[in-house]
């Protein structure tokens, strides 16, 4: 049987570690691509039972050259890529006169132009194979604006931006192109800004929760990482082959307020 190839970048943690574990329990092939070694490093243990099937690539996305030959590695092991998921991302919170302007700068190198590279490096793969799915991971903060998050909300307004413009360019060869908005998902990540602001404001998670994050979320609920990878499973299935160009919100009626 020949395995589907998923390639993911930022996947040593977090969602993407979750997306990479979804498509090896489906028997596909994961190269995953990540700047931290201690987190690929965890991630080796977590997946050692699908060694067989899974890939790490130590690579920091905003090198050009190092992404690229990343991506050209995976190929090689692999024999090609199917699904390719841009998943690295960082935030950084701070008000636009404080912003440093490097900083900016890399947070549109993270989650704006890597993508862009990793699109018009793959897609002639997909288009030469005559199918392919492409999943950018956005935001909410790539639909509405969110005080202190300029590089951020620049970055994932951004990149469904290019999602649309690639899923055009690529709808006549058989590839789709998506983008999902989630909401707050819980990860350590998610958790570790919420404890900070708890300990900022001397009151107890559940405070925050209560007070700060539950009046924007209908739901009253942090998403799950396991609700985000179902997703990719779904657009990534013969079932989502007319699904494409759209910015998937999945984020617990935050955004029908
Ligand atoms: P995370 O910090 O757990 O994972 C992000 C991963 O990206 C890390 O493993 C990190 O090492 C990697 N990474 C960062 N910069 C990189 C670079 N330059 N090169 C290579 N790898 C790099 O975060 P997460 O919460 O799992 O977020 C994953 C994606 O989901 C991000 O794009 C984020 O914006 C998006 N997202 C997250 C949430 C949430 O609530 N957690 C909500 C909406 C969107």
């Amino acid at each position: 049987m020949t395995h589907k190839t998923v390639l993911i970048t930022g996947a040593a943690s977090g969602i993407g570690l979750e997306i990479a574990h979804a498509f090896l329990k489906a028997e596909m092939n994961v190269a995953i691509l990540d700047f931290s070694q201690s987190a690929i490093d965890a991630a080796t243990v977590q997946l050692a039972a699908f060694h067989q099937h899974c890939a790490f690539f130590a690579c920091d996305v905003t090198n050009e050259t190092q992404f690229m030959g990343a991506i050209d590695d995976a190929v090689a092991q692999f024999g090609g890529i199917d699904i390719l998921i841009n998943n690295a991302g960082v935030q950084y919170i701070a008000p636009i006169e404080e912003f440093p302007s490097d900083t900016y700068r890399r947070l549109l190198d993270i989650m704006l132009i890597a993508p862009f590279l990793a699109i018009k490096k793959v897609l002639p793969l997909m288009k030469e194979a005559g199918e392919g799915r492409i999943i950018n991971m956005a935001s909410i903060n790539g639909l509405i604006g969110f005080a202190g998050k300029a590089g951020y909300n620049s970055a994932k307004h951004g990149v469904i931006g290019l999602t649309k413009v690639a899923a055009l360019e690529a709808a006549p060869f058989g590839v789709t192109v998506n983008a999902l908005c989630p909401g707050y998902v819980d990860t350590p990540l998610v958790r570790n800004q919420l404890e900070d602001l708890a300990r900022t404001r001397n009151v107890s998670l559940d405070k925050v929760l209560d007070e700060v994050i539950w009046p924007l979320v209908p739901q009253k609920r942090l998403l799950s990482v396991e609700e985000i990878s179902d997703y990719c499973l779904f657009l990534t299935s013969p079932s989502a082959k007319g699904v494409t160009g759209q910015a998937i919100v999945i984020d617990g009626g935050y955004t029908a307020q």
